[in-house]
């Protein structure tokens, strides 16, 4: 009778296994925002400029397809909203809704089904990690809106008793400590360990976790002490999902949030830092699939943002070393020149390097030395303009939208199964062909 239990435990020790070898994980990246515009001007912001030749990038190198990201209303251009919860489970919707189909009925993502299925989950972003994109794969409101619902489902929604992620990082602390409900309270007594500083990224030992790192978003890239923080992040979450390979499989959710929001704000220095984040997260995942080859990844992204333009004004150029010169993001850049006063210029060289025309720096000088005090939130915006409107001059950087404009977006792949995502499809197909993969 023993030995029949005891082989018994060993054929499911042996199925358990064989099931973890040949089970495939999932690593699915989303660049918000990050249309065509975005990785080509990334090309020519990466170059080494001391090769003659222009040296392609991780995105040209996995690039496989293109997917169209229309919503199901009226709409004719997506928000990330809709497109996450297309991409999380390959059902069209309309703006804002967060896992919810047009019925406002839920439907069932991808991270939902890996969960059921006993896979090891994780998500890790760089905006507060109950914002849209993040939310789709996780929650279901019919507005993106609700943060404090959606952060609630993170630890209120139960698969198989459970919360549905294992390990959840990127930034939110607002919403997830408020006086009502302290979420990180609540997921340490499940067991989930809670760190709140990046720097601590080292001691997460273990799964489950939940790591907020910041208030709202985390800082943007550019100027920032951890420029590579969804890098970090990933390298991290890698660590904890696949650290033997008796572990279950695993899906990893990762998202490249502020392209966008650099985006939406015309900033071109910001958004070209972000793209450095993704490019180096997506070097570090081909590295890990090198080694790890039974592991399907795609990135994509949810639309673009902005009407970037490589070029502008009939001008047959782009200034890829302006950009790469610039050392803070625009706001940041503003209140530096406000806060030196007419020392500004020296502020404005260290920050930028760009050599102002007269008539310039006479109207900078105007808005930073004359600058009512009172009103800093509105002079704060006014010299951001300015400063975006010199960088963009000096670069010959366009844009026509300071929203998301409706054009296709690329599909990259690498590893197990990457010819499945090859062609033109719509952004549902990646999640249904995603969908597929999970298996028991
Ligand atoms: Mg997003
Ligand atoms: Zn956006």
């Amino acid at each position: 009778m023993q030995k029949v239990t005891f082989g018994l435990l060993i054929c499911l020790i042996c199925t358990a296994t064989r099931a973890a070898e040949s089970t495939t994980s999932i690593i699915f990246l989303i660049g918000d925002g990050m249309g065509v515009a975005y990785t080509g001007a990334y090309r020519l912001y990466q170059d080494d400029l001391a090769t003659p030749e222009l040296d392609t990038t991780i995105f040209d190198k996995m690039l496989v397809g293109m997917a169209s990201t229309y919503p199901d209303d009226h709409n004719q251009v997506t928000d990330s909203a809709a497109a996450a919860t297309a991409l999380a489970s390959g059902v069209k919707t309309f703006n804002g809704a967060i896992g919810v189909n047009s019925q406002r009925t839920s439907v069932i993502s991808m991270l939902d089904k890996a969960k059921a299925l006993g896979y090891l989950t994780g998500i890790a972003v760089t905006s507060q990690v109950n914002h849209a994109t993040p939310a789709a794969f996780v929650a279901h409101a019919d507005s993106r809106q609700s943060y404090e619902k959606i952060a609630d489902q993170y630890i209120d929604l139960r698969i198989n008793g459970k919360p549905k992620v294992d390990l959840i990082l990127g930034g939110g602390q607002e919403y997830f400590i408020r006086k009502d409900r302290n979420l990180t309270k609540e997921f340490e007594a499940l067991g989930y360990s809670y760190h709140s500083d990046i720097k601590d990224l080292d001691k997460i030992k273990r799964l489950p976790s939940i790591g907020l790192f910041s208030k709202g978003g985390l800082a943007p890239a550019l100027g920032s002490e951890h420029p590579l923080r969804l890098t970090e992040m990933t390298k991290k979450a890698l660590a904890l999902l696949h650290s033997k390979s008796s572990q279950p499989p695993f899906l990893l959710m990762l998202e490249a949030s502020q392209i966008d929001w650099c985006g939406h704000a015309n900033d071109i220095a910001c958004a070209m830092a972000e793209m450095r984040d993704m490019a180096a997260t997506m070097n570090l995942i081909k590295q890990f699939i090198d080694k790890n080859p039974n592991t399907i990844f795609v990135a994509t992204a949810d639309h673009s943002t902005g009407g970037l333009s490589i070029g502008a004004k009939g001008q047959y150029q782009w200034g890829a070393n302006v950009v790469r010169n610039i050392k803070a993001t625009a706001p940041t850049i503003a209140r530096q020149l406000l806060a030196s006063k007419s020392n500004w210029k020296i502020v404005w060289q260290a920050l930028t390097q760009i050599k102002l025309a007269d008539d310039e720096q006479k109207k900078l000088d105007a808005l930073v030395v004359q600058a009512d005090e009172n009103n800093s939130e509105v002079v704060i915006g006014q010299v951001t303009a300015q400063v975006l409107s010199y960088i963009d001059k000096y670069s010959f950087t366009g844009w026509t939208s300071i929203g998301h404009t409706g054009e296709d977006v690329q599909i990259f792949s690498y590893g197990k199964g990457k010819s499945n995502f090859e062609g033109a499809m719509d952004n549902t197909d990646i999640a249904k062909k995603l969908l597929n993969y999970l298996q028991p």
